[in-house]
């Protein structure tokens, strides 16, 4: 028995893969599907649920579904749910990574100051098991967004996002690391306890 994840995106799997442990997961391409899903929703929340749904109508399998994204206090909570795409409008291509990280440090020029500079990552996940059980989870990272971009590990705004409390940016940080304390690790985490004995191989 395995759990379909609402996503192609082999990094998010080996992630997941990680901490989810025993829990036998496979993507939609793994078992022959093409699968897509446009983020319609307003909160990180719905969207996992509508991704989730999604995948659960056209296979009538178990499912989880994830959304994420980057909330700074100081800019009313963008990039948000826009993180992905933050910089770029409808139908224009998305801006790579870096490019988005120079757009944040460049929109955060006016904000001087730890207070100023609060952030914190956001993610929720979703599980649907059948029509009527339904798991949602959503978990956070808090830090500050630095002056520069720092570190080569990661991906993301992972160069632009600090911890104090490890004097490193999250780029900076061991996989291992990252994936104990992070909004999605803690998010999985929690989700693979609730799933526990229902998908081990
Ligand atoms: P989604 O959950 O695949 O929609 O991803 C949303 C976007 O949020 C990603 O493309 C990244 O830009 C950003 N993001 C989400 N989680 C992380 C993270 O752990 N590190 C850095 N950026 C992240």
């Amino acid at each position: 028995m395995f759990i379909l994840l609402a996503t192609n995106n082999k990094h998010k799997k080996y992630e997941l893969q990680q901490i989810m442990g025993g829990i036998s997961l496979k993507t939609p391409d793994e078992i022959g599907l093409d699968f897509d899903c446009d983020e319609t929703g307003t909160t990180f929340q719905a969207n996992s649920l509508l991704k989730a749904e999604t995948l659960y109508k056209l296979t009538g399998k178990p499912v989880i579904a994830d959304d994420s994204g980057l909330c700074v206090e100081s800019l009313g909570g963008a990039p948000g749910i826009f993180s992905a795409r933050y910089g770029s409008s409808a139908g224009e291509p998305e801006l790579e990574s870096g490019e988005r990280n120079r757009l944040l440090l460049e929109n955060m020029k006016g904000f001087r100051g730890a207070a100023e500079r609060k952030a914190v990552f956001v993610c929720c996940m979703t599980a649907i098991l059948d029509d009527y059980r339904i798991y949602s989870v959503q978990e956070t990272m808090e830090g500050y967004i630095a002056d520069e971009p720092f570190g080569a590990g990661g991906f993301g705004y992972d160069p632009v996002f600090y911890l104090p409390e490890k004097k490193m940016t999250v780029a900076e940080l061991p996989d291992t690391e990252k994936n104990r304390i992070s909004h999605r690790g803690r998010a999985a985490a929690r989700l693979g306890s609730l799933l526990e004995g229902e998908f081990n191989e």
